[in-house]
């Protein structure tokens, strides 16, 4: 990653008319530094990124990255804190990744991450989560997760529809729905809506199934309370089931079918569609971990579960992620700007250096992704961590963020 010149002699990733990537031999992806420890990290990363693809293709792939600016450094460069222009390289170049990104105090914006993913349509929230050996984790067998969640990322309580207690709208509403719906609401509620279409629903997992087809995993399962929220989300699996089984009717079998019609015995190549409670599905993660493959939820469920399931492998520290729609995908780092920490070259880059193997992985890279992960894991369990990890650890070698990069490297 050419921080400093971002030359751009690469060809823009396309899409084919099914929605899958058309990627040239020299992709142009666009990178967000980040505030904060945003630098440091990129930074890192940056090295991390560029072995990788010279170590697996020797010269004959190359990226060509293109910054993007948005934040602090944005604001400072345009007045702006994600300027249009940002946008349209994203638009354009199909795929980016982002350090964490400083939430503007009173500048008319919630969140510059929830205004990329509310402009840009990143329907999907993917984290995946797995243990990397070395990393300290509260479980006895960290090992036996091995897990991608596939939250919703616009529609549910999420959406932002609610009403402070006492307000107008709250009041008007309480009383619209007592006089034509018949139910009674207690006169100081707030309330928040929570609405949760067929549409949204069904682009979510028609994602995690086919990420389960391309990647060789063996379940997708559905979580939700759709046992208390019948009509949102019971829906919610409902409508799961009736996709795979209309849109991939010879790929997917359900659990009940399993059971039904082939004695308990998954048939040969299909991925079993199963459902779990939201409150179960934090048992069985615990208890069964190696049950589960990739998950599909609803918003807030898959808020809770994707930082409990991250902890359980050693903490979000370590988590990759993306936020991924149907024209763009943006992978990210899941922690913030960690402020107090800035410039300092001290902090670990692992969850935006794993979020890199995911794009790669996205882009059909995948000898970069393995490599990456497979480096990063050596690396951590020879003992070389930062200082997040050392604290943790007995016998470590405390390094620098941009060592721990050049680590990595060596272990390729
Ligand atoms: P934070 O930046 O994630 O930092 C909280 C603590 O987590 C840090 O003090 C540090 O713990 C640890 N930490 C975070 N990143 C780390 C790393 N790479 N390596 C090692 N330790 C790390 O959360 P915050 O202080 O609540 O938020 C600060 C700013 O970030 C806010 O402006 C917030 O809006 C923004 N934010 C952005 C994103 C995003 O862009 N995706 C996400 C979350 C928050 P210790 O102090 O224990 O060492």
């Amino acid at each position: 990653m050419n921080m400093a010149g971002s030359m751009n002699r690469g060809t823009s990733i396309t899409l084919h008319d099914n929605g899958t990537l058309n990627v040239p031999e020299n992709p142009v992806l666009v990178f967000i530094e980040g505030d904060g420890i945003g630098p440091d990290i990129s930074r890192a990363a940056a090295k991390v990124f560029d072995a990788g693809v010279h170590k697996a293709y020797d010269g004959k792939r190359q990226v060509q990255w293109q910054e993007a600016l948005a934040g602090e450094k944005a604001f400072a460069e345009t007045g702006q804190w994600l300027p249009e222009e940002t946008l349209d390289m994203l638009r354009q170049y199909v795929v980016g990744i982002k350090g964490p990104l400083t939430t503007p105090v009173g500048g008319g914006i919630r969140s510059l991450n929830v205004t990329l993913r509310q402009v840009l349509d990143l329907y999907a929230c993917v984290r995946p989560v797995r243990y990397f050996k070395g990393v300290p984790a509260p479980v006895r067998f960290p090992e036996k997760v091995d897990m991608v969640v596939f939250r919703e990322n616009t529609e549910d309580v999420y959406a932002g529809i609610e009403w402070p207690a006492g307000s107008p709208e709250a009041n008007q509403l309480a009383s619209y729905i007592k006089e034509h719906l018949n139910k009674e609401i207690r006169p100081d509620s707030a309330i928040g809506i929570k609405p949760m279409s067929k549409m949204a629903s069904q682009r979510l997992v028609r994602r995690a199934i086919r990420h389960a087809l391309d990647q060789g995993y063996q379940s997708v399962t559905l979580v939700h309370k759709g046992n208390i929220m019948k009509y949102t989300e019971g829906a919610f699996r409902q409508w799961g089931y009736e996709l795979a089984e209309t849109e991939f009717p010879e790929q997917t079998v359900s659990e009940a079918e399993v059971y039904e019609k082939y004695e308990g015995k998954t048939p040969q190549g299909r991925v079993v569609i199963k459902d779990r409670i939201a409150d179960m599905m934090f048992q069985q993660a615990l208890l069964r971990p190696d049950e589960y493959d990739v998950l599909a939820m609803p918003n807030l469920n898959g808020d809770y579960l994707s930082d409990a399931l991250a902890a359980q492998v050693g903490g979000l520290g370590m988590a990759p992620g993306a936020n991924i729609g149907d024209q763009v995908a943006v992978f990210e780092a899941t922690h913030g700007t960690a402020p107090k920490y800035a410039g300092q070259d001290k902090v670990n880059p692992s969850s935006l250096i794993l979020s890199g193997a995911m794009m790669f992985d996205y882009i059909g890279w995948r000898e970069v992704g393995n490599l990456i992960r497979t480096s990063l894991e050596a690396t951590v369990s020879a003992g070389v961590v930062t200082y997040d990890l050392a604290r943790q650890m007995s016998d470590a070698q405390e390094v620098k963020c941009s060592e721990f990069a050049d680590a990595i490297v060596e272990h390729m």
